[in-house]
């Protein structure tokens, strides 16, 4: 298994543990087994609240880890009795044996029995295994009711139950079930409710099947992308890629960089690239070697290599500090690896910068990840050799009215003296600064400003929906078929 990377996560702040939690061995067993090596923030918040007996409400995106933040306290308060002791609400037969696949696997080394209860499968089976002494039933509305309703599950008495998914249950026109099945449950219990969204009809159920619940919402504000970070694009044709990263990290003069690839053979082909001009850069993928990548992650931790280059799975749980710039030298496909690889910059308060770059026919992926993630990624053009060599020019003035005069250096002056006069001598001292500095490359790299305004307006305009052709009016084209 890839462990690697997530292990990163252990230093430099230490993490935490699902042993702080107080869950019984049994139940840790199935944590460890699952491959879980710390809680998720949603787990974090959720478990020790859960464990001492209230009411939650929880909101938090998908993938976050809900099932094991409303699982593993849920069943560690089993018993291990012969009788349903928790009640697991989704929305879906997909969730539901999903769900239930989970909860299996997590609570096993416990002892404990799941059953999951759906439509379209045999409800004879159901009950039956339910009265053989299932403590966690996992289960869609519909098939609940059913058996609620013709007292089919006898002395059924869960003392937790938790609704999950629940903005997806009103999607599906669910909550009116919700409602009567909650007219079968025991007053006294535990009530969960987990969703991605908290829509209105959502809060008022939760104001009728909740008792005074503890709000847990652990949705974006950090996840997405903070205002700390300055995130840019720039347009280039798919042959400038890599002369536009060099210009730019020239121009930006990053500290620590993350360069973000879509393959491991391309993040090995720029890191030969660049090392090769000079670059302290080095490559981390999911195939190296453990302790080749445990050497890399410490060598860019310890700034002995200033730019990692990675894919999106070898740098998952990567946390480093002062990661001053995050490079896409290709745009991501989603948003959310967008959000992820960008929230490595920008880290403790700190100030980051994010750079992508784009082809036009990248524009529909740019735009796809600008309208859900809600970054604000603004235009620039890819700085010109011109004005690289400016700002080189005037780091070096800056450097120079810096610059401590070291003995050696007096004396050297004054030999010198002897053939030259000290302007001759400055001006041939600041040549020789000049010769050596590295901006190189096309005078040009990209799209121009105007170009590329012509280009997106183009791409909104397609973008924009037809005009529908009303019928009878338009004498150019056929009278279309009824629509649907
Ligand atoms: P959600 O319900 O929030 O959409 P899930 O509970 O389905 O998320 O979890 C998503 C995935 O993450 C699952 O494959 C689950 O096994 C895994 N997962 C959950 N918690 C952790 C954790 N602490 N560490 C690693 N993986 C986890
Ligand atoms: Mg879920």
């Amino acid at each position: 298994m890839d462990t690697t990377v997530e292990q990163e996560n252990r230093t430099p702040e230490p993490m935490p543990t699902f042993e702080e939690f107080g869950l019984r061995p049994e139940i840790l067993k199935g944590v460890t087994e699952a491959g879980f090596r710390s809680p998720s923030p949603i787990q974090q918040r959720a478990i020790p609240i859960i464990l001492s007996g209230r009411d939650t409400v929880a909101q938090a995106q998908t993938g976050t880890g809900k099932t094991a933040a409303f699982g593993l306290p849920a069943m560690n308060a089993v018993q291990g009795s012969n009788k349903v002791e928790v009640l697991v609400i989704v929305p879906t037969r997909e969730l539901a044996s999903q769900v239930s696949d989970e909860l299996y696997r997590l609570g096993r080394y416990a002892g404990i029995r799941t059953v999951a209860v759906y439509g379209g499968q045999s409800i004879g089976r159901q009950v039956e295994l339910i009265r053989r002494g299932a403590q966690v039933v996992t289960a869609t509305p519909g098939r609940l009711l059913d058996h609620l309703k013709s007292d089919r599950l006898k002395g059924f008495n869960p003392s937790i139950v938790i609704l999950d998914e629940a903005d997806e249950m009103l999607d599906m026109g669910f909550l009116d079930d919700i409602e009567e099945i909650f007219g079968y449950l025991p007053t006294e219990r535990q009530t969960l409710l987990f969703s991605a969204t908290m829509p209105p009809a959502i809060r008022k159920l939760a104001q009728k099947i909740l008792k005074e619940p503890i709000e847990i919402d652990i949705t974006p504000k950090d996840t997405t992308t903070n205002a700390d970070i300055t995130q840019r694009y720039y347009v280039i044709e798919e042959r400038e890629r890599e002369e536009a990263l060099v210009r730019l990290i020239d121009t930006e003069t990053p500290g620590k960089s993350l360069i973000f690839c879509r393959t491991k053979k391309e993040t090995d082909t720029l890191s030969t690239t660049l090392v090769s001009r000079g670059y302290a850069a080095a490559a981390l993928h999911g195939d190296m070697q453990q302790r080749q990548r445990d050497e890399t992650i410490d060598n860019f931790k310890q700034s002995r290599i200033d730019m990692l280059i990675a894919t999106d799975v070898a740098a998952r749980g990567l946390d480093i500090h002062d990661v001053t710039h995050v490079f896409n030298y290709h745009i991501p496909f989603d948003s959310d690896s967008y959000v992820h690889r960008v929230g490595r910059t920008g880290r403790a308060g700190k100030k980051g910068t994010a750079i992508t770059l784009v082809t036009p026919l990248e524009f529909k992926t740019l735009s796809r990840i600008m309208s859900t993630s809600g970054a604000p990624i603004v235009y620039e053009e890819v700085p010109t050799i011109g004005e690289a060599k400016k700002q080189y020019q005037n780091e070096l003035i800056g450097k120079l009215q810096h610059q401590h005069i070291n003995e050696e250096a007096v004396e050297l002056l004054q030999q010198l003296e002897e053939e030259l006069d000290s302007s001759q001598i400055a001006c041939k001292a600041i040549s020789l600064l000049l010769g050596q500095q590295p901006v190189a490359g096309p005078s040009r790299i990209g799209f121009s400003s105007q170009e590329v305004e012509r280009m997106l307006d183009r791409f909104k305009r397609r973008k924009r929906p037809k005009p529908r052709p009303r019928r009878g009016t338009s004498n150019r084209m056929p009278p279309r078929k009824q629509r649907r």
